[in-house]
């Protein structure tokens, strides 16, 4: 029926075409303002959809009215049918958005219902002619363009339909009219209520129930339409009608926060609550509103405290913050909040107080947890007999615990919050110590120990002191407690002084046996050359085991007075410029005899470095350089070689020696350069070794500012060596202050313990 398109879109003019015309574009004006300026709510997208039907209308009207032949108009009715059609259910949905009665429009049932007919009808009007006629003979001409008549036999009840939904949108918006308490609110209602009456009622007249009743007059519908966007237009100008309005988003605001809001009124009624309180206490709104507030305290001692800390002193103007009550549930169980209020004034008029209580329980239950917590560690820092306390970052005391407060003789109380420094006087070596130093510079990532300090001097206030290790350890939260570190003492008192007791003891035997062992040996050695050929080789062989025995009886003695004035501080250097070259080479060559005896290679490679000197102690660098020579032939099988060589690396003389010996075990490696270590190999075994030359030497190393280490492979050999400034400071006489030993349990039993003797102060086994 519309296949001749040119017949479509043959059109002339007709005057009554501009009405429609009119109605698009005051309609599109609206619905462009709507859509830019208005608030993105739902309630304005449906209202904008229903402009658009509006519009979708009005044009099929103006097209119809333009139209040359009833095809033409047929035409341009259908395009337009889904506009009119769809007006009910458009005007519905938007009411239901605009009352905050959405919720409805998400049920299955309630789409069906909402959104079904019109498609029915539309499908309908299309293809049959029960709702709509089309038939083209019942097309005539008008004076307004053109008219069918007779109206379809069952438009009836697509109208009833129609004007079902549109007197339902308008009664729920007069009753919402009548609820909202809001006076903007009130007048938006009755602005949208009024412009969708003009349109129901006039259009209906116009466009349904005359033609209905065979009465011919100019549908002007849709002309009406332009009179409810004229009016909605005002709306939005006097009532920002589109524009959320502040009640709505107060309302909203604090129906949707989480702290419980309670309004008293002067005498003591709740006259507002919001949502939070009523899930909080389990009353529905009806059950508080007018109530006395004494309903949701719990008991007396609680009203008391709400009386005095709230009630009585807001009557007057003030405020509350954070007090602690309690509030009972509709089942009774107590509720501890944190209650804030103000009360509300009108020209020093109490108009009431407005509360908010924010749930504490779960607060309540950490502060419990973190009191239980304190309260443990309070107990056990009672019990344990180490100091311990804290610093913040600033290197204040923050804790202190009460075996600090025996050890120190000084009150918690008196040193809290004081600087740390001022109430315990530490001393590490010659040097104070001072816990700034021992604070993390940094943020740390875990808890962690910062420091570990061995013998540490404590001083107390009476002068008197005592020794103790300390560890200095610090909490990944630090930074933001403001925590510096927990340091805990741990008393060594009586360690030090049984140690001091040792070390005195073995200086005075090692001082005793010293005098009649010189004897001995000179003894022994005269013997042997004046009895040469007197006696049996035999015989001759006894004096020499027993000299070579007493000779290392003698290195033991040495090296024990070594050690004990490496531990008390008192091994002195005196350092001279000494070539060092010729000292390597003369220590090596002592041991020349010894190497060749064991079937050894030792070597010194001396063309570099020719000439260099150091400023070093002779005597005490030779016995590093024996110690490390004799170490490396006693710990080489034959035919190894040992090799020496010396490097200026830097501003350091680095003097190595390499052997091809049997190594040592990874895990030896850092215990090596302690008290009596030995590794319990084959050739520890032979030999007679001490455990204590590593020992010295890297305390002579150090009283140099060197530094010792060593390199190993196991079953293959080790290169043990040493550096030493070569450009160090013109000092004759250096005392080994600065070099005390990290470890100092001094003759504390190590790993292995050899008894033997050394010969020679060196193992030539
Ligand atoms: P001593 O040699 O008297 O036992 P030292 O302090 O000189 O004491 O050496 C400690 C230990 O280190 C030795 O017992 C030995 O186990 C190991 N050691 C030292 N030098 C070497 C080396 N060159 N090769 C293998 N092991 C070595």
């Amino acid at each position: 029926m519309f296949e001749n398109l040119a017949l479509i879109i043959d059109f002339r003019f007709n005057y009554f075409a501009l009405f429609s015309l009119s109605a698009i574009i005051i309609n599109l004006t609206l619905l462009i303002w709507v859509q830019t300026k208005g608030a993105r709510s739902e309630a304005n997208n449906w209202f904008t959809v229903f402009l658009l039907a509006l519009i979708l209308w009005g044009a099929s009207e103006f097209l119809d009215r333009l139209s040359a032949s009833p095809q033409a108009s047929l035409f341009w009715g259908y395009l337009g049918r889904p506009g009119w059609i769809f007006i009910p259910t458009l005007v519905f949905g938007f009411t239901l958005n605009f009352i905050g009665k959405e919720a409805l429009l998400k049920n299955k049932l309630a789409q069906i219902l909402i959104f079904g007919p019109p498609c029915l009808f539309l499908f309908l009007s299309w293809n049959t002619n029960l709702i709509s006629n089309n038939h083209l003979s019942d097309i005539g001409r008008s004076p307004w363009g053109w008219n069918i008549s007779p109206v379809a036999d069952y438009f009836w009840v697509f109208i009833v339909w129609l004007e079902a939904f549109l007197i339902g949108s308008l009664a729920l918006l007069t009753r919402f009219y009548f609820k909202t308490t809001d006076p903007i609110r009130k007048k938006q209602t009755l602005t949208t209520i009024v412009a969708l009456l003009i349109p129901i009622v006039g259009g209906s007249l116009t466009d349904a129930f005359l033609p209905i009743l065979g009465i011919e007059v100019l549908p002007v519908a849709i002309l009406f339409t332009s009179a409810l966007s004229i009016i909605m237009t005002y709306g939005i100008v006097k009532y920002s009608l589109f524009v959320i309005s502040p009640k709505v988003t107060s309302d909203t605001i604090i129906d949707t926060m989480s702290e419980a809001l309670l309004v008293i009124g002067p005498y003591h009624t709740i006259e507002q609550v919001n949502r939070s309180i009523l899930s909080l206490l389990g009353f529905k709104e009806s059950e508080l509103l007018g109530k006395n507030v004494r309903w949701i305290i719990p008991d007396v001692e609680s009203w008391d405290k709400f009386l005095k800390r709230v009630l009585v002193p807001l009557k007057r103007k003030g405020s509350v913050a954070g007090l602690e009550i309690d509030f009972k549930t509709k089942g009774g169980i107590r509720i501890p909040v944190s209650f804030s209020a103000t009360s509300l004034l009108d020209k020093g008029h109490l108009l009431g107080i407005v509360g908010l209580a924010r749930d504490i329980r779960e607060v309540r239950k950490l502060i419990n947890r973190i009191t239980a917590e304190r309260n443990k560690m309070g107990v056990t820092l009672g019990g344990i007999v180490d100091g311990v306390f804290a610093v913040d970052k600033g290197g204040r005391l923050v804790l202190f615990s009460p075996s600090m407060e025996r050890q120190l003789e000084i009150d918690q109380d008196k040193v809290l919050g004081k600087g740390a420094d001022e109430v315990i006087y530490m001393v590490e070596g010659e040097n104070r110590l001072s816990i700034l130093d021992l604070l993390p510079r940094e943020r740390v990532a875990e808890d962690r120990i910062l420091a570990t300090k061995k013998n540490i001097k404590v001083v107390k206030r009476d002068g008197s002191p005592f020794y103790v290790d300390l560890t200095v350890s610090t909490i990944a939260e630090n930074e933001d407690i403001d925590l510096g570190a927990i340091v805990t003492m741990h008393d060594v008192s009586q360690e030090h002084e049984l140690e001091e007791m040792k070390l005195d003891f073995v200086s005075m035997a090692a001082h005793e046996l010293r005098t009649p062992l010189t004897s001995i040996r000179g003894y022994l050695s005269v013997l042997q050359e004046e009895i040469r050929g007197k006696v049996s080789e035999e015989q001759l062989s006894f004096l020499s085991k027993a000299f070579i025995s007493s000779t290392q009886l003698a290195g033991l003695v040495e090296n024990l007075l070594s050690v004990s004035r490496i531990e008390r501080g008192r091994m002195k250097v005196q350092k001279s410029s000494v070539d060092w070259v010729e000292l390597v080479n003369e220590v090596v060559t002592n041991y020349l005899d010894q190497a060749r005896q064991k079937g050894i290679t030792l070597e010194f490679v001396q063309e570099k470095e020719k000439g260099v000197a150091a400023l070093a102690d002779k005597f005490r660098m030779g016995e590093v350089l024996s110690n490390l020579i004799g170490n490396a032939l006693s710990y080489t099988g034959p035919g190894g070689k040992v090799t020496v060589t010396i490097e200026v690396k830097g501003g350091d003389l680095v003097t190595s020696v390499g052997d091809t010996g049997q190594g040592i075990p990874e895990e030896a490696l850092s215990k090596l350069f302690t008290k009596f270590f030995r590794v319990s190999g084959v050739l520890e075994q032979g030999s007679k070794g001490t455990g204590l030359g590593l020992y010295i030497s890297k305390a002579i190393v150090e009283m140099h500012s060197g530094r010792i280490w060593v390199k190993s492979t196991l079953g293959k050999g080790s290169t043990f060596s040493f550096s030493i400034p070569l450009k160090a400071e013109e000092s004759s006489v250096g005392e080994s202050k600065e070099t005390l030993p990290a470890a100092s349990g001094a003759l504390v039993l190590a790993p292995r313990v050899k008894r033997s003797f050394v010969k020679n102060g060196k193992k030539a086994s």
